[in-house]
């Protein structure tokens, strides 16, 4: 539950109200609000009657939250999440898009490719320096050198880094080159991961497992939330389904859903969610049209020569294509895109 105080409410109100909780055996959250406070009511909350807390100084009301997940609910927080990242803001009026190849394979390959980009407007650079590969033959990406490699590119090109930390005892490392780390659909329920992300201040790309439902993914959003990181990204990837023509299936469904049901920013990556580079573009925009409030798109100058993922990446030219489309489906969600507005204002 959370309990809603009054706009009048004093801060000694308000106090007074997490102590009562925190009596009661659960952990208060506060949220300082534009025109009000609220306090959510952490743990198993079922037995605590809301008249404890109805009727103290300041509160104006104590609402139930049902949903399980409970600091990722819009019923916990109605405004959205907005995230300042490199002059952009994710969640905010405008759609953004985080582009660049699955992996970071040389230095030259990642200059290359930043240099594109960046000509296209692009200022959040995807890239992963640790990959989690299906089989342990493949490449598995260059580590620390990898996340060297991301470093400089983002002094040449002041662009924001968004790369894979695949375990608890990776974060400090990655952290300490990456603006945003991104939890891989593989590690969604890395319990462990998800609570060491939460303990930073980096904003967290989570991505969907392929077999997570809406509410797993948004209770493991709540992982990193329940431990103070409140800038938290949702990615919809793809899930797993029959059909032998597509890597995975791209869960349209789960970008409006999503917005219903949390605050978070949602991220579209229709790269991963269909495998295929001919049908990226499309579902990009169909993403941009549902209300995603970004997308990230593998890009690679030389797709045939990728170390991975090559099928599925666009080349720039690829991408620069397609950016009229996706202002254009920015529009019908009555937005714009973010490397379009910039070049127009
Ligand atoms: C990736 O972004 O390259 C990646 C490995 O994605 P996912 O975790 O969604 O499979
Ligand atoms: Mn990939």
């Amino acid at each position: 539950m959370i309990v809603v105080m009054r706009s009048g409410a004093s801060p000694e109100d308000v106090e007074a109200v997490m102590t009562r909780i925190r009596e009661l055996g659960y952990r208060p959250h506060r949220s300082d609000g534009e025109e009000r406070t609220v306090v959510g009511v952490l743990g198993n909350d079922r037995r605590v009657d809301p008249g404890e807390l109805t009727w103290m100084p300041g509160v104006e009301k104590v609402v139930p939250i049902l949903a399980p997940y409970k600091l990722a609910s819009r019923d916990f927080q109605p405004a959205p999440t907005v995230i300042d990242l490199a002059g952009l803001q994710i969640g905010g009026s405008d759609v953004v898009l985080i582009a660049g190849p699955c992996s970071v394979e040389t230095r030259a390959q990642m200059f290359e490719v930043a240099e594109d980009l960046q000509a296209l407007g692009v200022r959040l650079l995807r890239g992963g320096a640790f990959k989690p590969r299906t089989s342990p033959y493949s490449f598995q990406g260059l580590g620390e050198e990898g996340l060297r490699i991301l470093a400089e590119v983002r002094d040449e090109f002041g662009m924001a880094i968004v790369t894979e930390v695949m375990g608890p005892d990776e974060v400090d490392l990655v952290g300490s080159y990456a603006d945003v780390l991104q939890v891989g659909a593989r590690n969604m329920q890395n319990y462990r991961l998800l609570e060491a992300v939460g303990r930073q201040q980096r904003p967290v790309l989570l991505k969907r497992s392929p077999s997570a439902t809406l509410e797993e993914l948004l209770l493991a959003a709540e992982y990193i939330l329940a431990q103070g990181n409140p800038h938290v990204m949702l990615c919809e990837r793809g899930i797993r389904s029959y059909d032998p023509l597509v890597r995975n299936t791209f869960d349209l469904n789960a970008v409006p859903l999503l917005k219903q049901l949390t605050h978070l920013p949602v991220i579209a990556d229709p790269s991963h969610g269909t495998g295929r580079r001919d049908i990226v573009g499309p579902m990009a925009r169909a993403a941009v049209a549902a209300g995603a409030d970004g997308l990230i798109v593998e890009v690679h100058a030389h797709p045939e020569a990728a170390l991975s993922d090559g099928a599925q990446s666009l080349r720039p030219a690829d991408l620069e294509a397609l950016l009229p489309a996706l202002e254009h489906a920015a529009l019908a969600a009555g937005r714009h895109l973010a490397p379009v507005a910039a070049a127009t204002r």
